[in-house]
């Protein structure tokens, strides 16, 4: 059986931690910062954004269950990078700093 190497690889511009402003969709135009990297839907769990409601049950004596709102992964092509001093989504350039790749704002420059 032939596995596929590549899985839990992928490459993204955008990394945990990084903070990123809604594209599209209700919350278009927030910012915060993502939580989690979710690479098998190619998107991410950005902190307090993309909220859903979920019911959740009653497990135990003290567990209130009922609806809770938990925040929904938003594909990587819904968010872009905030630079922190155009303070606005950018595009992300490269550039090298000795033989690492750092991701830059092409507008500023600024590492990212
Ligand atoms: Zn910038």
């Amino acid at each position: 059986m032939v596995k596929n190497v590549n899985v839990g690889k992928k490459k993204y511009k955008i990394h945990k931690g990084d903070t990123v402003q809604v594209l599209s969709g209700k919350d278009k135009g927030k910012q915060g910062e993502i939580v989690r990297m979710v690479t098998k839907k190619d998107s991410v769990i950005v902190s307090g954004l993309n909220l859903v409601k979920k019911a959740v049950k009653r497990r135990s004596q003290q567990d209130q269950g009922g609806i809770i709102e938990v925040e929904a992964p938003l594909h990587v092509s819904k968010v872009g990078i905030v630079c922190k001093k155009c303070s606005r989504p950018v595009r992300i350039g490269y550039k090298f700093d000795g033989d690492k790749k750092i991701r830059v704002c092409r507008k500023c420059g600024e590492a990212l």
